[in-house]
């Protein structure tokens, strides 16, 4: 499966602990994930994941970390989970997401105050607080991440007062937002700045002046909780902004290509783990004298996924190696990777969409039903395509890599 000549042993050895920690840990569960609403169990099942060390890994080793800032093995540890269960996949990668920035650059003052609780025993969540609501003339949503606008919509305010940073606005949808411990907010110093002016700033939850609204009611992705966050004056240390002007930037635009890449491999998984029921349903289930597949129209529809999941999965390992190499493929904040990144999350995203629908239909009306999970995949992966850009804003962003698309 994972058979690129790039893919080391180790590589495949975190994938395999991942699958082994889904078989045991999630897939005996994941039919009681959406009713969980107090979030008991899906906090149980991140306790255990920080058990097996997922929660340190990506910090450094001089505080109890491994050091794991790799994309490939984090995008093949995506899909793992992403066959389990992709909201609880997202709720546990996405304090990795958050500390990146501050990993990147090397932020002591910030690792120094938070790394050693995210390495030790006790779980821990991280939040990357980047989308804000829309107002009247605009803004918000994709704007915030578009690379064209280049920061120029943030409407989230940081201003130095003294050795504080202090910070006025809201944000939207951040994935743990309202559970997490820390948050990394994108803020803007001055939008008339541009790029210059994008501050990525930590700030944890007990900061006076931050509040937040009741968590969102979707469709799926129950694992990951979602809700409005307000920033009311909220002070924190200047030694706790990710790097400085124009750095900032592009260590933003480098996590928004690197979630395209890890969310195209959650896709990924979240398509394998309904097709792999599908195959064995329609190996069962008799129609017409034979099993379902045995029916070359719905054999048709079975080929069709498996290209479809297995494209997809060799492109976003593409993608990840492209990334983990900057020294050949260039930056991640530039266009190349950027549009690189895009391919591998529109296409992952519409063929687990595709897949989980076909999925849906080759079963009939038991895909409808909860018991074989195949309608939760479903549900939790049409988020994939509307999240981190959308499939629109997406394919802008793939055209970048080609010519200079002034969408
Ligand atoms: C479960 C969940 C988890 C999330 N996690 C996080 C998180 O951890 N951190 C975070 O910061 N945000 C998070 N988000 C927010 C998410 O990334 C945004 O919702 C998303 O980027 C799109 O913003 P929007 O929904 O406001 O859509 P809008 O910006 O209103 O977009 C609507 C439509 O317009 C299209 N569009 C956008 N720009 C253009 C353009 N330039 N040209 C043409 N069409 C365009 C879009 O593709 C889409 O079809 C999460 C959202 C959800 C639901």
């Amino acid at each position: 499966m994972f058979d690129q000549p790039f893919i080391t042993d180790e590589h495949r050895m975190v994938a395999e602990a991942y699958r082994k920690f889904v078989d045991k840990e999630i897939m005996p569960v994941r039919h009681l994930v959406d009713d969980d609403k107090d979030h008991n169990l899906i906090k149980k099942i991140l306790q255990a994941m920080n058990d097996m060390g997922h929660q340190k890994a990506p910090f450094p080793e001089e505080y109890g970390g491994a050091n794991m800032t790799s994309t490939l093995p984090a995008s093949m540890m995506h899909e793992e989970l992403g066959r389990g269960d992709s909201g609880i996949g997202t709720a546990a990668t996405v304090s990795a997401w958050a500390f990146m920035p501050a990993i990147m650059a090397g932020n002591k003052a910030v690792l120094d105050r938070f790394a050693p609780d995210f390495c030790g025993t006790e779980l821990r969540m991280g939040c990357f607080a980047m989308t804000e609501p829309g107002g009247s003339h605009g803004g918000g949503g994709c704007d915030i991440e578009n690379p064209t606008l280049k920061g120029k919509k943030i409407r989230t305010l940081a201003k130095l007062e003294g050795d504080e940073w202090v910070i006025n606005g809201q944000k939207m949808w951040g994935s743990n937002a309202g559970d997490a411990d820390v948050y990394c907010v994108l803020c803007t110093t001055d939008p008339n700045l541009g790029d210059e002016g994008i501050a990525l700033i930590y700030v944890p939850a007990n900061a006076k002046g931050l509040s937040f609204g009741k968590f969102e009611n979707k469709a799926g992705m129950e694992g990951d909780r979602n809700c409005a966050m307000y920033l009311d004056d909220v002070r924190v240390p200047k030694e706790w902004r990710a790097a400085g002007p124009g750095v900032d930037a592009k260590l933003l635009h480098g996590n928004v290509v690197a979630a395209r890449v890890n969310t195209a491999a959650l896709a990924v998984g979240n398509a394998r783990g309904a097709f792999e029921t599908v195959l064995k349903y329609t190996e069962d289930r008799i129609v017409a004298d034979r099993p379902i597949r045995q029916h070359s129209i719905c054999a048709g529809m079975l080929a069709d996924m498996a290209i479809g999941i297995e494209t997809a999965r060799a492109y976003y390992l593409n993608a990840a190696y492209m990334f983990d190499h900057p020294e050949i493929y260039g930056p991640p904040y530039e266009n190349t990777m950027l549009s690189r990144a895009s391919i591998a999350k529109v296409h992952a995203a519409d063929v687990a969409v595709m897949v989980t629908n076909r999925a849906m239909e080759l079963m009939g009306s038991y895909g409808y039903v909860r018991e074989y999970n195949v309608e939760k995949y479903w549900r939790d992966c049409k988020i994939i395509q509307l999240w981190e850009g959308g499939g629109q804003l997406g394919r802008l962003d793939v055209c970048r890599g080609y010519y200079d698309c002034q969408l």
